[in-house]
């Protein structure tokens, strides 16, 4: 099937992302979220990251309009009836996705693939709240998504190898590196990474060193090129703690146990840099 289209819904941080490489690898694009302004917001974002790569040198200023054209915005799902696949990019909870993905499979033809961003959520259960679960599959691109190259391709139980294969297409389309992998929680990427990142809380919580100092050590003693409370910061505390119970509650291993920390800092709000204040200050919003 011949993908012309993109549908994203979420315009956050990956949603924007998302529908920026789409548009630059020539996809006409329908990205929706729930309110207007969160897609003026977005907007403003890929504008100002496709100046930055025009800075560059990877795209010629002349494409800048054309590339804005080719995505359109919108608050209603039903707009996705027109894409041929769409990546779903709301916030990481199965509840919100799941009936988004409801909505989604009563407004879209019958062949559309539909993909989720999720970090960890399970994609056959994902599937399962549809009648297409052979044309379904997980999408996971990493942060920031015109940057990075990586695209973890999740298979779930029914995921089809011509909905694979497809997928992988527009991934390598978008200049990306697809990389599969099973449906596992938290998969291989957050399996990993969010341990790492919930130990570091935990060393900070438990006064082995500040959050600089610890940051500081995993930059200059194993060659990170950011430490992972930075790290933490970026992808956001609240997204973090997510992940890290969906691999407590998926792995059932105490090892996963949520930081009391970083339950402290989403309890208050302090969700890292999207919010002015996480391990470090940003200056509040
Ligand atoms: P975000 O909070 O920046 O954006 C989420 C967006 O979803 C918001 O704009 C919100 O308004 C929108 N939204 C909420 N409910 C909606 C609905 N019913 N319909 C449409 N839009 C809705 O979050 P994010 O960091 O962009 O994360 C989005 C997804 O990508 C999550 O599943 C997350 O786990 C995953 N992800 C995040 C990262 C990261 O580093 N932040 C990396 C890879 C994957």
């Amino acid at each position: 099937m011949a993908i012309e289209t993109i549908g994203v819904v979420g315009a956050g941080q990956m949603g924007n992302g998302i529908a920026h490489v789409a548009a630059v690898s020539g996809y006409r694009v329908v990205l929706t979220d729930i309110e207007e302004e969160i897609l003026e917001r977005a907007m403003a974002t890929i504008s100002k990251n496709l100046d930055r790569q025009i800075k560059k040198g990877l795209i010629e200023p002349g494409e800048k309009d054309e590339i804005l054209g080719r995505i359109e915005t919108g608050t209603h799902l039903g707009d996705h009836a027109k894409a041929q696949l769409v990546v779903e990019a709301a916030v990481e909870r199965f509840d919100i996705k799941s009936e988004i993905f409801r909505q989604l499979d009563a407004v879209c033809p019958p062949e559309t693939i539909l993909a989720s961003n999720t970090s960890s959520i399970s994609i056959t259960k994902l599937a399962a709240v549809t009648e297409r679960p052979e044309r379904f599959i997980g999408m996971h691109f990493m942060n920031p998504v015109p940057v990075m190259k990586l695209v973890e391709m999740i298979r779930g139980l029914a995921t089809s190898d011509e909905v694979y294969a497809t997928v992988e297409a527009v991934a390598n389309r978008m200049g990306k590196v697809p990389v599969p992998c099973n449906d596992f929680p938290g998969f291989v990427s957050n399996r990993v990474l969010m341990p790492m990142i919930n130990e570091a809380i935990y060393a900070v919580y438990e006064g082995v060193a500040t959050p600089e100092a610890v940051d500081e050590i995993m930059k200059l003693g194993m060659n990170h090129p950011m430490g992972p409370l930075t790290l933490a910061d970026f992808i956001g505390l609240d997204t973090c703690l997510f992940i890290m119970r969906i691999l407590h509650e998926g792995l059932g291993d105490p090892k996963y146990r949520p930081c009391p920390l970083l339950i402290k800092m989403v309890d208050a709000g302090r969700l890292g840099r999207k919010t002015g204040r996480g391990f470090y200050d940003y200056g509040e919003r």
